[in-house]
């Protein structure tokens, strides 16, 4: 959803799925996520597979939309810190990501005219090691992560306890992210305007929209 862009002063990205992408980094997401599931429980871990999909398949009906894990794990009994806590323990990105130079390049032109931001689910020590590693940990101005507010996007009251600490009216901002529903939506309904990315080089049209390229 684009409007005039001219007023943009603020991009606000996502971190997973917008930022880098890895297939392998997801599964080893979704394995943690089963284990905990099967801790919980005191399930074996096939189970605690199992109960995670049918979990989430059940809520994706029920909310007509896909769940975030997060979500999911918390119809499981599985509160936000302890997802996390188990997320930090478990979850190893050094195991899939390295420096991207091409995202370095891009997000250093932009910061050069716009303040970046980061606003994701993740939490902040993993967050921070998914920047050093991609080598973009310099770049943003301030990053939202779980820590902020503990209740995950899409949250209202969360994004406009963002919105004003960054400052300035929707149209000074410009949100990126690569799921509609949890990234954009409530941006959308506030008159922000919004880019779906797909894929990491679906970030290039960032500097075609903002018209640096004519
Ligand atoms: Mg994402």
């Amino acid at each position: 959803m684009l409007g005039n862009l001219k007023q943009v002063r603020s991009i606000v990205f996502d971190l997973d799925g917008t930022l880098y992408k890895s297939d392998g980094l997801a599964k080893e997401i979704q394995n943690v996520a089963a284990s905990l599931v099967a801790e919980t429980r005191g399930i074996p871990l096939r189970e605690g597979r199992t109960l995670l999909r049918n979990s989430r398949k059940r809520l994706a009906e029920l909310l007509e939309e896909e769940p975030t894990l997060t979500r999911t794990c918390l119809t499981l009994g599985i509160e936000v810190p302890e997802f996390h806590r188990a997320m930090q323990a478990g979850v190893r990105p050094e195991q899939y990501l390295g420096p991207d130079l091409v995202l370095q390049a891009l997000l250093d032109s932009l910061a050069g005219e716009w303040d970046l931001y980061l606003y994701t689910n993740n939490s902040l020590p993993l967050t921070e090691k998914i920047l050093a590693l991609l080598g973009v940990e310099t770049l943003f101005r301030r990053i939202y992560t779980i820590e902020f507010n503990w209740t995950p996007k899409p949250d209202p009251e969360t994004l406009q306890r963002i919105l004003e600490d960054i400052g300035g009216p929707p149209h000074s901002f410009l949100f990126v992210g690569d799921r509609e529903q949890v990234d954009l939506k409530v941006p959308q309904a506030l008159g922000i305007p919004t880019l779906l990315v797909s894929e990491t080089a679906d970030l290039l049209q960032i500097h075609k929209i903002l018209g640096i390229i004519p």
